[in-house]
């Protein structure tokens, strides 16, 4: 199938296009018209799949229809990773689709390596995608740089990238900061490239009736 029969919306089609890329990979193909659904997906998936545009692209086009509504005082997307050099990556690729798209959203980044001034700076203008690590989230919460309870008010969209990385950094204590966060409406998004029984816990955790990808 075609990125335009997955359901694409024809600006990031566009966007695409300008990147040279111009057919989904099979992780796209199945994950897309589930992530567009609103469904929970957990995906078995791997760097190179292109497992970031699976979850990226389907996360920018549910933004679209909300922009234009009341900016949020915390983000509406949340993108965990587990390393500063995928925060950057994954926050470039998105920063570019936004840029290429024209739309009025606004992705930040935020890592441990950043005062707590460097991130209300930020945070200032109330981005509506935050792409962070886990080790980030507490120290966020303790320089009252974001506030648990506009978390839960505010969150829509939860992805969790390299989720098995994620939890073997021992980021697991972490994690909780943000999971237990979580409101019941949020759309949670897992993707690992392989399942560890610690994987299948967050799964049970946070998931809802998921929809389960092996590719
Ligand atoms: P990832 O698996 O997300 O780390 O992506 C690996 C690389 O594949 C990235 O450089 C992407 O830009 C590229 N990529 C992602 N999706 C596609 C696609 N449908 N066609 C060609 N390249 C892609």
């Amino acid at each position: 199938k075609s990125f335009e029969e997955l359901g694409l919306d024809p600006r990031l089609i566009r966007a695409l296009t300008k990147k040279g890329i111009e057919k989904p990979t099979p992780i796209q193909q199945s994950a897309i018209p589930f992530i567009l659904e609103g469904k929970d997906v957990v995906a078995r998936a791997k760097t190179g799949s292109g497992k970031t545009l699976a979850y990226l692209l389907p996360l920018l086009q549910k933004l679209f229809s909300d922009s234009g509504s009341k900016k949020k005082s915390a983000p509406s997307a949340f993108v965990l990773v587990p390393s500063r050099e995928l925060c950057q990556q994954v926050y470039t690729e998105v920063s570019s689709l936004i840029e290429l798209c024209r739309v009025q959203l606004k992705a930040v980044q935020l890592t441990s390596s950043m005062t707590p001034s460097d991130m209300r700076n930020a945070l200032a203008g109330l981005p509506e995608i935050l792409v962070t690590t886990p080790a980030c989230i507490p120290k966020c919460f303790a320089d009252g740089v974001l506030d648990p309870a506009a978390i839960t008010d505010s969150l829509e969209f939860l992805v969790l990238d390299e989720a098995d990385l994620l939890l073997s950094y021992g980021y697991e204590d972490n994690l909780r900061s943000v999971t237990s966060k979580i409101p019941r409406r949020c759309q949670c998004l897992l993707m690992s490239a392989t399942t560890s029984s610690d994987v299948e816990k967050l799964k049970k955790l946070i998931l809802h009736n998921p929809v389960v990808l092996t590719l």
